[in-house]
């Protein structure tokens, strides 16, 4: 069997796997789609292998085979991936930080004892069966394959709520930033405001709810100056994932605001550290969820509280991988959420 991993900077590669089968407590899962992360576009652009089991790892699919200790999932069940759940015994664990669970942490970053020598760019996968969460009947396969990334945007927006009526901003409109909106009004944000370059994408923000889409830079700091007497938003959840976005994050943010970092920005950023003095401000970090918190996004998802299907943009055959990652880092894709399919 092959699975397409990325083996250098711009290179994916087709390598060949033994057909999985299911260890003691192990599903082999034949998958259905698998999401393209900004991620593995990151991985795609920089210098170096990508490790392997991360490589695709936002997948919906059926299983095909349990190990014979597997009680809580049986063949035939549609799956979908998630970080393992808390280990117990590591020491954050120990030390009662359950959600702070250093395996968890492992496997996002794709090592430790749940890894897997493949990602999701793949017919088949054989996964640790507490890393597959049985999917709500109600929801699509598109939607199904989309509640991993949006799982995280719940959980960011879960650990930094806004209060009701707050002025929220969204840097960046891309598929993260879509999904954190939405989960922004569920949790009651009164006036949402999308910063965001590209004008497709701020006419999807529009779409999903957003009370104005503005172009990034001056001019947003001024329109969210104007329309909150001055004062700025009381939070901004950052989801551009670039280094410059950090600062204007803060621009954005009224004194006392609150900053939310969602998107991953991968090299170091230049800040004013004088400016969060002066704004008191408090930023948050999030990254992962819990298994409660995938339960209760994805239920939202199936109850049509979010909407997923606005942002999938194009499904790829797994044998044309090479080029919706071309698209994708080209910088001036219209493409949102692209979706592999491996059948
Ligand atoms: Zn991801
Ligand atoms: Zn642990």
């Amino acid at each position: 069997m092959k699975a397409a991993l990325i083996t250098e900077k711009e290179t994916i590669s087709f390598l060949e796997f033994e057909e999985p089968e299911p260890g003691a407590d192990q599903v082999v899962v034949d998958i259905t789609l698998c999401g393209i992360c900004g991620t593995d576009i990151h991985g795609y652009k920089t210098p170096g292998p990508m490790r392997p089991s991360i490589c695709g790892h936002e997948w919906t699919g059926v299983v095909s085979k349990t190990g014979v200790e597997v009680t809580r999932i049986t063949e035939g069940d549609r799956v979908v991936v998630s970080v393992p759940p808390s280990c117990g015994s590591c020491s954050a664990c120990l030390a009662g930080q359950m959600d702070k669970c250093m395996t968890v942490l492992e496997a996002t970053v794709g090592a430790g004892r749940f890894d897997t020598p493949h990602g999701g760019f793949a017919a088949q996968i054989a996964v640790n069966h507490w890393r597959t969460f049985l999917a709500d009947p109600r929801l699509t396969e598109i939607q199904a394959a989309q509640i991993e990334p949006t799982t995280i945007c719940f959980h960011a927006v879960r650990s930094t709520p806004p209060a009701l009526g707050d002025v929220v901003v969204v840097q960046g409109a891309g598929p993260i930033g879509l999904t954190t909106l939405q989960w922004a009004r569920v949790a009651g944000a009164e006036t949402l405001i999308a910063v965001e370059p590209d004008p497709n994408r701020r006419e999807v923000a529009l779409a999903l709810g957003a009370d104005h889409a503005v172009e990034a830079g001056d001019s947003a700091e001024e329109f969210v100056k104007d329309l909150t007497s001055g004062l700025g938003a009381d939070v901004v959840y950052e989801c551009a994932g670039v280094a410059p976005a950090l600062q204007s994050a803060v621009d954005l943010t009224r004194r006392g605001g609150k900053v939310s970092l969602i998107g991953l920005a991968a090299s170091d950023a230049i800040t004013k550290p004088a400016e969060w003095l002066r704004k008191e401000i408090s930023v948050f970090a999030s990254l992962g969820y819990t298994h409660e918190e995938f339960e209760m996004s994805m239920s939202y998802v199936a109850d049509g509280r979010v909407d997923l299907d606005a942002i999938h943009t194009g499904s790829f055959p797994l044998n044309d991988i090479e080029e919706a990652f071309s698209e994708l880092s080209s910088g001036v894709s219209e493409q949102l959420k692209v979706l592999i399919d491996p059948r």
